[in-house]
């Protein structure tokens, strides 16, 4: 799995469950931490993937 600069990666605070903008982190930065809370522990996620679903 290869991450990509930029592509919008999604960190979510393990403890106020924000969502943070990888890049907003580097904007600030670069450490890994809760903008909201302050928190350093943050769990990767993936941008929301917008998947077709047939309704019928
Ligand atoms: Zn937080």
């Amino acid at each position: 799995m290869s991450e990509k600069k930029g592509q919008g990666l999604i960190y979510e605070c393990i403890r106020c469950g924000a969502k943070v903008a990888k890049d907003e982190l580097e904007m600030r930065g670069g450490g890994v931490k809760c903008t909201i809370c302050g928190y350093r522990v943050l769990k990767k996620k993936r941008p929301p993937v917008v998947k077709r679903v047939l309704a019928r």
